[in-house]
Formats: C-alpha cells, structure tokens, sequence
C-alpha cells in the first residue's frame, strides 16, 4: 500500500501559515484546523517550511510568553522532509521514525503540494489492515473463506 491509499481516504487538504505570521496566529491555525503541524507557504503552495506543536513549546521554553509574538519563520523547520503518492506507507514509516519527525508533505513529481501524511493517518490505515487481515484469517479458520 503506498501514500496515494491514505490520500485517497483522508483527503489532500494541507493547513499552512505564512512566515510572517507570529506563533500566537499558529496557534490558533493549528486550533481551528484541529492539527499538529502546519506546512509554512508565503504563497500557500511553496514549501518554506514546517511548523510542529512541538516547535512552539520549544521557542516558549527558550523565551517565555513574548514567544507568541514572534514570527513562524524564526521557529519553523526549514528543511523539510516530503514524500510522493507512490511511496510505499512502509517507506514513509521508516521515515518518521529515522527522523524523529510525525508530518510528511506529499509533493506530486511536478513539485506541487498533494496532501500531508501524519503519524496518526498512518496508524490508522496500518490498524485497518491488520483488523481486515485478522477478519479474513478467522473466516479462514472457521472455513468461511
Ligand atoms: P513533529 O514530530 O512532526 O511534531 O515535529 C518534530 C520536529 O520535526 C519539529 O521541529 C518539526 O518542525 C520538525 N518536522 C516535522 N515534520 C517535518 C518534516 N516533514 N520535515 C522536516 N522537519 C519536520
């Protein structure tokens, strides 16, 4: 099964923020949009970057509240990891556990952006699977099959 499977069922919206933005402003984006992660795009389809919860609790632990008043920019992950639709969903995982990191950007081969792929997308199609297997082992079983 590849990253295209998990699109097709989870959809290909991707909530971004601009750099300019402050992390007061992400906050509420990551809110509103009921995520962990925001794709950071000064013209809402190039990639300049990643903002993760987990980067705003960074920058709050280093300067305390007046945190929230500084720009995404200066808080985001700048490289960003990405991976295509024909990727295999064992590849992606391997990914995010290498790399410590729980939200991939799928860009299409043109480089356009098709979607995000967070940990939780991807245990819950890999919980999916196991319970279709285990159903079909069992009609097997029982001689259902
Ligand atoms: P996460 O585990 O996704 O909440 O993010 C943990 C750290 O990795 C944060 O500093 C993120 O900015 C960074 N990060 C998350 N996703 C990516 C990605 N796809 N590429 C590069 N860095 C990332």
């Amino acid at each position: 099964m590849n990253v295209q499977s998990i699109l097709s069922t989870k959809g290909t919206a991707v909530a971004t923020i601009a750099s300019e933005a402050t992390l007061s402003d992400a906050v509420a984006t990551l809110r509103d949009h009921g995520v962990g992660a925001l794709v950071v795009s000064d013209d809402g389809s190039t990639i300049n970057g990643i903002l993760s919860e987990r980067d705003v609790v960074r920058s709050i632990a280093a300067h305390g509240a007046p945190a929230l008043d500084t720009a995404v920019g200066a808080a985001m992950s700048a490289n960003v990891v990405t991976c295509q639709p024909a990727d295999t969903v064992d590849r992606l995982m391997a990914m995010m556990t290498e790399r410590r990191i729980r939200h991939v950007p799928v860009l299409d081969s043109d480089g356009t952006m098709a979607g995000i792929i967070s940990i939780g997308d991807v245990v819950k199609f890999r919980v999916g699977e196991l319970e279709s297997e285990n159903a079909n082992l069992h009609n097997y079983i029982q001689g259902r099959a």
